[in-house]
């Protein structure tokens, strides 16, 4: 088989190898930097087009491009997808057979090869290693590049060693890539892979396509099915919170005639790849499953996304809802919760052996992640915010924007919530700001004197929760920041600057009287 000419420009490869006429986003200034040999951090949402980034460039250079990559039934698509294009592209991996990776090892040796994709671990085992760094390589490329942060919801600890990179491949560029949106994880990749003077080229997570509605629960089923009944000969995936639950509403769903079948991490491995067969043959399909179906899901026509248990976190809830609409057309994601999800959260984080400091993170996410539930602006906009994006208008896809809840309008108490965080220094969390809003006396108080600031008491006639509630709303707009050492309380400046000047009026939950009762007979 031909390989493509080496001397080609990649505006030549994208045309002839790959049949798109132009690139599209980032995706050219991507190239470019790789071309030119710098580092770079690609963010971009699932399906944005992260793979021609590295496999133009890793075409257009000299030698083989080496793409880590942590899954192997991803690593054997992008193989296949390439090769039906006339690149060779191969694999090595722990599953692969004897005379595969035999042949891979010899046609990478002599320098065939165009593309080598490779797990972690295969990647830096001793002879591996060895072997390609006596290699021309065109291009390092890391995919899924979040897995090296120990924040996030897919850790992988071996992608830890990638750091020790530039030490065997001195001069290669590399090039990160990740769907995931959150600005630590975009630090911790610079950090652990030690590329401080990367270009983070980093593009916008808004997918108009995606229909967002969050809903009390009431009666899980009942809802379920209604969601459903829309879609009807579509293929749909359905969260939940446990192993259990996804064989539950599988068989509630069996019985009821739609062809569900659930998806965990307890399956065999046949059963897996039997479930994943069907999912990926294009026949509509209703999986119920558990976060362990996630990374590599690649069906365009996904028209629904139904979470029967809430997220962990505002980028496992964006990754999940991504999964729809891959193809852009219209589809419907639809997050029911309820206050024992909150609690049984919140439950399990308190019971969690991870360290504290990881813990507190976590929390972090969590607490943004129900502040997304509760939220009465334009959802879009408050989970965008939570990676640092700012929406400037209301989406107008979103259950808030189609139909507003009752609210009122919070300007001033948001205005005094800011103040105060201000005048604090922005370095202490929720409940002192609370105290200090209060005019509540106490020890942190008068060690920093803060009883002598202008803004102390300046919300007595309201109680705590209340004041909590304006605060939990004010991080769902991105007015306010969570930072990551002890959850302390700063402003965002571009969302907060105009509500401390009157330009923005904010409209607050108004939040029913029963659930104040409640939280604070809860506390007693
Ligand atoms: P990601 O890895 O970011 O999820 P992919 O690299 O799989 O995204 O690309 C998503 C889709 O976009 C693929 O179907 C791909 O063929 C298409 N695509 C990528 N780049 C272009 C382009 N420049 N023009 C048109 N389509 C593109
Ligand atoms: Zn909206």
């Amino acid at each position: 088989m031909a390989a493509p000419e080496r001397e080609d420009t990649p505006r030549a490869i994208l045309s002839r190898v790959f049949g798109f006429p132009d690139f599209r986003g980032l995706q050219e200034e991507a190239v470019d930097a790789v071309m030119a040999g710098r580092d770079c951090l690609v963010l971009m949402p699932t399906g944005g087009g992260k793979s021609i980034c590295y496999q133009v460039p890793a075409l257009a250079r000299p030698g083989t491009g080496l793409v880590i990559s942590p899954l192997i039934a991803l690593m054997d698509d992008q193989v296949a997808a390439l090769r039906q294009v006339g690149v060779n592209a191969g694999a090595l991996h722990s599953e692969l057979e004897p005379d595969d990776a035999a042949r891979v090892r010899a046609d990478l040796a002599a320098g065939r090869l165009d593309i080598l994709y490779v797990s972690p671990e295969r990647l830096l085992s001793p002879g591996t290693l060895e072997r390609l760094s006596r290699l021309t390589i065109s291009v390092i490329a890391i995919d899924e590049a979040h897995c090296i942060s120990a924040w996030g919801h897919e850790f992988r600890p071996e992608y830890r060693a990638l750091a020790t990179l530039p030490e065997h491949f001195p001069g290669v560029p590399r090039i990160a890539l990740t769907a995931t949106a959150d600005p630590r994880t975009q630090t911790d990749i610079l950090g652990a892979l030690a590329m401080p003077d990367a270009l983070v080229l980093r593009a916008s997570f808004h997918r108009p396509n995606l229909d967002i509605a969050v809903r009390p629960k009431t009666s899980e089923l009942r809802q379920l099915l209604e969601v459903l009944g829309r879609h009807e000969g579509e293929a749909a995936i359905v969260y939940c919170g446990s192993r259990n639950k996804t064989e539950r509403v599988a068989r509630s769903l069996v019985e009821r005639d739609w062809p569900a079948l659930p998806f965990h991490a307890g399956l065999s491995p046949i059963e897996k790849r039997a479930a994943l067969a069907r999912f990926r043959s294009g026949e509509p399909v209703v999986i119920v499953a558990t976060v362990a179906f996630g990374m590599g899901i690649d069906r365009p026509d996904v028209r629904t996304v139904v979470h029967l248990d809430m997220p962990s976190s505002p980028e496992a809830y964006y990754q999940q809802i991504g999964r729809a609409g891959r193809d852009g057309e219209k589809s419907e994601t639809v997050l029911l919760y309820g206050g024992d999800d909150i609690a049984r959260a919140r439950h399990w984080l308190e019971q969690s052996a991870a360290p504290e400091a990881q813990k507190r993170i976590m929390s972090a996410r969590l607490e943004a992640m129900i502040t997304l539930t509760e939220t009465t602006g334009c959802r879009t906009q408050a989970l965008l915010g939570c990676f640092g994006e700012t929406l400037a208008t209301p989406c107008g896809h979103c259950d808030n924007c189609r139909s507003p809840v009752a609210s009122f309008d919070g300007t001033v108490e948001a205005q005094k919530v800011l103040s105060t965080i201000y005048r604090i220094g922005q370095k202490f969390g929720a409940v002192h700001v609370a105290a200090v809003l209060r005019g509540k006396e106490s020890e942190m108080g008068a060690r920093y004197s803060h009883d002598r600031l202008s803004v102390f008491g300046i919300g007595k006639d309201r109680p705590e929760q209340f004041w909590r509630g304006v605060i939990r709303q004010l991080i769902a707009r991105g007015a306010i920041r969570v930072t990551g050492d002890y959850n302390a309380l700063a402003l965002n400046e571009a969302v907060a600057r105009p509500i401390l000047r009157g330009e923005d009026k904010v409209l607050l939950r108004d939040d029913p009287v029963e659930e104040l009762k409640t939280a604070r007979g809860a506390r007693a």
